[in-house]
């Protein structure tokens, strides 16, 4: 059987990836606004990385991520011998650990500088079990803002990513946004605590999965999936009877900015978000309807601790994370289809072959002054050129014809009005500059 693409991962076909062109650019417009600039950082970093930034007891780095490892390594490893620490790399499960080493290394936020505003697009890599909006490979934009504790940067954050969605066509209505504030590491340790106790207290009612994480990150219960283990969480501690007096005032500005800017939100006690690096805010976009279980397009959070973490000088940050091919599945559930190829301007058509040289010619002086412009390449019938022009949506049809060229004219045929008419070749350029003005208006 022939060769598939591996379980988990997705070809971007043409459609989508050209989709993809615009949601990436629609983000660095929206994004740009807020002062956001592009960085692009590798796609695997040393393992290291990420256990110390992610945090080892999360799933993403326990049991999700994919090594890197180079032949001659793997063969060391096979033969029983150790790779240097720098060579065991990992597949990066997410942006925000790279663009933080990046920080931290390229010294981007020198002390009492303006935050370093960031944004990312590419894909992750996350040994996930698949399923319906859930892959091994997806695509992601994301930001990080580092160099500043304010709540006004976690309240723009959210506010420019319900802006994002709201441009791509995700209605507002279709969204529910939740919002919570997991502490920091002042008043975090005792609800830590009290969720043990409380886990421990019922650890009779909870999974094997749930049990071990009421020893490691009792914290992480609240993603379990399993109707048992959500029921008795449901009645566990509420951070917000925990939050220290800082955090609450962060918290409360937070809430105060994004509701002054129209947004509705549900503050959720139980969102605590996959990773262990966040503190205070966190966020997460869903969609209400059509997704199944993996309906959430977006989320984020506070990370103060994550730049000392990677070894950094101590900077506060905030990011958020949105999936493309999450927004892709919410904007097709609302029946969104994907725009198709753009129309050619120009088909050439070649009479015959003794033409099809100056046809070449033709469609390429075409390309060079912006027109999107084609041509046959299999010697088709002049009949099936004109299929083909139909199925490209071309909106001319230049006829290059023995006699015609013997004439010095081609003939250019309006394919929706199907007017035709004789250009002389000296005046073709100029008749398509005209096009190509219209074009441009248009
Ligand atoms: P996270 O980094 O887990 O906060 O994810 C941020 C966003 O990325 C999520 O809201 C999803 O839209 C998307 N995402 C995360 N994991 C996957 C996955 N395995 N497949 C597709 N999209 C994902």
């Amino acid at each position: 059987m022939a060769v598939r693409a591996p379980e988990g991962t997705r070809d971007l076909l043409p459609d989508e990836q050209r989709f993809w062109t615009t949601f990436k650019n629609t983000a660095a417009t929206i994004f740009g606004r807020y002062g956001y600039q592009p960085i692009e950082t590798p796609l695997f970093e040393q393992t290291e990385l990420f256990v110390r930034g992610i945090g080892e007891a999360t799933d993403v780095v326990s049991k999700e991520m994919f090594t890197a490892i180079s032949g001659e390594n793997l063969k060391t490893l096979v033969e029983g011998g150790t790779i240097k620490a720098k060579s065991r790399l990992s597949l990066r499960p997410e942006g925000t650990a790279g663009v933080v080493r990046a920080v931290v290394q390229h010294d981007l936020v020198p002390q009492g500088a303006a935050p370093a505003k960031l944004m990312y697009a590419g894909p992750m890599f996350r040994a996930e079990r698949p399923q319906k909006g859930r892959q091994r490979q997806f695509n992601q934009v994301g930001i990080e803002c580092l160099g500043a504790e304010e709540p006004t940067v976690d309240a723009e954050g959210i506010i420019m990513l319900m802006r994002f969605f709201e441009a791509m066509g995700i209605p507002v209505a279709s969204t529910r946004l939740l919002v919570n504030s997991m502490g920091c590491s002042e008043c975090r340790p005792a609800y830590r605590d009290a969720v043990k106790a409380y886990m421990d207290e019922h650890a009779a009612e909870l999974c094997d999965e749930c049990n071990r994480r009421a020893e490691v990150n009792p914290l992480r219960a609240f993603d379990c999936k399993n109707p048992a283990c959500s029921e008795v969480m449901d009645g566990a501690p509420k951070i917000s009877d925990y939050l220290c007096d800082n955090c609450r005032a962060h918290y409360e500005t937070v809430k105060q900015l994004v509701a002054d800017a129209g947004i509705a939100f549900i503050e959720e006690p139980r969102l605590v978000r996959g990773l262990d690096y966040y503190t205070r805010t966190v966020f997460e976009v869903q969609v209400v309807e059509g997704m199944g279980s993996q309906n959430a397009i977006g989320g984020g959070g506070r990370y103060d601790k994550l730049v000392e973490e990677v070894g950094g000088r101590p900077t506060p940050g905030f990011g958020f994370a949105l999936g493309y091919e999450r927004c892709l599945l919410a904007l097709q559930a609302a029946g969104m289809e994907l725009p198709g190829k753009p129309p050619c301007d120009v088909f050439v058509a070649s009479v015959d072959d003794s033409v099809r040289d100056m046809s070449f010619r033709i469609v390429q002086a075409a390309r060079d002054m912006g027109l999107t412009a084609e041509i046959d390449h299999q010697h088709r019938s002049l009949k099936s050129q004109f299929k083909l022009a139909d199925k490209l949506n071309a909106v001319l049809v230049a006829v290059v014809g023995p006699d015609e060229l013997e004439e010095g004219v081609v003939t250019v045929r309006n394919m929706q009005t199907h007017h035709e008419r004789k250009v002389e070749l000296k005046t073709l350029k100029s008749v398509m500059e005209r096009f190509l003005g219209e074009r441009q208006v248009g």
